[in-house]
């Protein structure tokens, strides 16, 4: 299976120092640490888009419990009058990202693009047209079949999810049958014979444990992903990982790390990486787990980790030089504009990113980690709206801790007028 990834702040309006404390050490930049292009741009309207974006966590950052937090409106509107590039990206998921987008710009107030917008399933998207035409995927979790939905128009034509097989043949989960009816609202009839499904992609949190833990355990230990059937190579000492996953059984993938989540109860409650390290612990038991030599092979993605930073920062350069190509078009002829793209797409568009999130083990941890192929230097801002606990340590220290989002903004618009990236 393969995964192709794509390839202001005036300055009258300076930081009053109860907004923000910087916990590192902070380098001044200077002019001449910056490319010459970056001062150097063809035209004023270029020159207006900066070289540095901004990425957003949404939930404890832009949203609390579904309502849009006080300030951000004023921070994504004042981006965007001043052609500042950012993103939106969440380990949320669970709807298409045109419906998250959409739902979003209007609690915000702010215009929204699904190109700004990465959620945790967003990078299944880019699954080879191989993959999503030919083959048969198992779409786990989110409410209902709305993943199946999402997965669809992703491109994958072949979907089935777990309620489709608990519809078809209840005794697969006999624990479940209380769900049945709940299952069969949502089920697709199977194909007969079915075929073997090639990979499992959690796209959210599984809403019914037993039954998926069951059917994925099942695949795992599957031939070549044939529901119903048995490895003979299972338990083999003599092979890698004795044995197991090693017959052809699906590829695991893990959309969302999040072992715990914020939600309304008081105390926080299971996420996806709780299932994740449920199945895990079954896959321990029934195998011998590590102590047997035997791990469960699979690939998670998500905040903090790289593949999503990547997967990001390659959203962000696009979005950079679609505000920079639109610019363009409305103030050249179209030939010219085109021209001027050739060219820019072949350089880098951006320099920094200030990715502003709540969670100090996943927005800050995955951005101080993250190092860029492209050669674009990560910065981190910790916001005391969500998760983290102002006054306590983060585990992962963020390059500023501030009040809200909007002090965020304010923060890294000064840092880059002191480094002459920002020049109003
Ligand atoms: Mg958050």
């Amino acid at each position: 299976m393969s995964l192709t990834l794509p390839t202001q702040f005036s300055r009258s309006a300076r930081l009053a120092p109860r907004y923000y404390h910087d916990v590192r050490p902070r380098t001044r930049l200077t002019i001449s640490a910056f490319p010459a292009r970056c001062l150097q741009t063809s035209t004023d309207q270029e020159r207006s888009i900066t070289r540095f974006a901004f990425a957003f966590d949404i939930d404890g950052v832009l949203v609390r419990s579904s309502d849009a937090l006080p300030r951000a409106h004023k921070a994504l509107s004042h981006l965007q009058s001043h052609h500042v590039p950012f993103i939106l990206l969440t380990n949320g998921g669970g709807k298409h990202e045109t419906q998250r987008v959409h739902d979003l710009s209007e609690k915000l107030g702010v215009s929204l693009d699904v190109e700004m917008f990465v959620q945790s399933h967003t990078p299944f998207a880019n699954f080879s047209p191989e993959e999503k035409e030919d083959k048969t995927v198992l779409v786990v979790g989110g409410d209902g079949d709305n993943c199946r939905h999402v997965a669809h128009r992703y491109g994958f034509k072949n979907v089935i999810m777990p309620c489709d097989i608990f519809a078809a043949d209840p005794t697969v989960m006999p624990f479940s049958s209380a769900q049945l009816s709940v299952h069969k609202r949502h089920a697709q009839p199977l194909l007969d014979p079915l075929p073997p499904i090639s990979t499992i992609l959690v796209f959210n949190d599984p809403r019914d444990w037993a039954l998926d833990l069951q059917l994925i355990t099942d695949l795992l230990l599957s031939k070549g992903g044939q529901l119903g059937t048995l490895s003979t190579l299972n338990n083999n000492t003599d092979l890698p990982n004795r044995g197991y996953q090693q017959d052809g059984q699906p590829q695991l993938w893990f959309s969302n790390p999040d072992l715990l989540w914020a939600a309304k109860h008081p105390l926080p409650r299971f996420g996806q990486g709780g299932f994740r390290e449920a199945l895990e612990g079954v896959w321990a038991a029934i195998t011998g787990g590590p102590q047997n030599g035997v791990s469960l092979q699979k690939r998670v993605i998500g905040k903090p980790y790289r593949f999503t930073y990547e997967f990001a920062e390659k959203k962000l350069l696009s979005h950079s030089r679609g505000m920079k190509r639109s610019t363009l078009l409305g103030t050249k002829s179209e030939d010219d504009a085109i021209s001027s793209n050739e060219d820019s797409d072949s350089i880098k568009t951006l320099d920094r990113v200030y990715m502003v999130g709540d969670n100090p083990e996943s927005d800050i941890k995955g951005g101080n980690e993250y190092r860029s192929p492209m050669g674009v230097k990560w910065r981190t801002a910790l916001v005391e709206t969500g998760v983290y606990v102002a006054g306590s340590e983060p585990k992962y220290k963020p390059s500023v801790i501030v009040g809200d989002v909007w002090d965020a903004v304010q923060w890294a618009l000064e840092e880059e007028r002191k480094g002459g990236g920002w020049q109003q």
